[in-house]
């Protein structure tokens, strides 16, 4: 009678967590979106329903109240429901409006924390968010909306923040998001690290600046990572230091 919001991370299943794992073997029930990898389902018992809820192009895809009903309903018949969503569920997932429903429905609800794609895949590039003397903190938006809209984020504030700026679902918008940060006043090289299907066989990294965002092609899903780390790769440096240590860089 429980219904449990289970992050799957960023995309390779080595990446989920104990937690996921024993709840996906015990499930009756697992609705999940498109871009969970079928490793991860092959985790649930072969009895298990598997409901893929996602968005895929082209095809009529489940609203939100529908994802709902399903939840509630499946909630109500049986004993362990997971409700798979990639990354982590309460970021950019909706996962906030699943819970609420879950729970106006009387049903209970665990949350179980997902590794978030805004620092995966950062690190699957040798990004860190953070690093000291370079970035003291990070930002994640959505680039979802419109950012030349400018209704529901300050992309001024944004652009003069100084701090690492991660911006998720924004593959189709790279033109738009780069327009509108320069006209922040961020300048024109400022460092862009692009990963797309980070974690996956798919993986892809592009490293540009500001003003190259504008011409990048990026496929999805991407994370974008504007600031000074963007420049950095620790594990090739990593790679170097040990060449170094053992004397056979000059
Ligand atoms: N809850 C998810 C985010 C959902 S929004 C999380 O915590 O990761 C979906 C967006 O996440 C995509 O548009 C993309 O920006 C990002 N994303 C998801 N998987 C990704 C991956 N494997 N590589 C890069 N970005 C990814």
């Amino acid at each position: 009678m429980t219904v449990h919001l289970v992050g799957a991370g960023p995309g390779d299943p080595e990446l989920l967590t104990v937690r996921a794992v024993g709840l996906l073997r015990q499930a009756d029930a697992v609705v999940y979106d498109r871009l969970v990898d079928p490793a991860v389902l092959d985790l649930a018992p072969p009895w298990a329903e598997l409901i893929c809820v996602g968005k895929t192009p082209g095809a009529p895809s489940p609203s939100q109240d529908d994802i709902n009903a399903i939840l509630v309903d499946r909630g109500r018949r049986f004993g362990c429901v997971v409700r798979l969503k990639g990354g982590d569920p309460f970021v950019f997932g909706r996962g906030g409006e699943e819970a609420a429903a879950l729970r106006a429905a009387g049903l209970d609800v665990e949350i179980v924390p997902g590794v978030t794609s805004a620092v995966a895949a950062p690190a699957a590039a040798g990004i860190p968010v953070t690093l000291r003397g370079v970035s003291s903190g990070f930002t994640v938006v959505t680039a979802h909306q419109d950012p030349a809209s400018g209704r529901w984020l300050d992309w001024d504030a944004l652009a003069q923040g100084g701090t690492t700026l991660v911006i998720l679902m924004g593959a189709a918008r790279a033109e738009q998001i780069a327009d509108r940060l320069r006209a922040g006043g961020m300048a024109d090289d400022t460092p862009v690290a692009v990963i797309s299907a980070a974690t996956t066989s798919e993986q892809r990294i592009d490293r540009t600046d500001l003003s190259g965002l504008r011409r990048l092609r990026v496929s999805s899903p991407a994370t974008i990572v504007v600031g000074a780390v963007a420049a950095e790769d620790v594990l090739a440096a990593s790679e170097l230091n040990a060449l170094a240590t053992q004397g056979t860089v000059p």
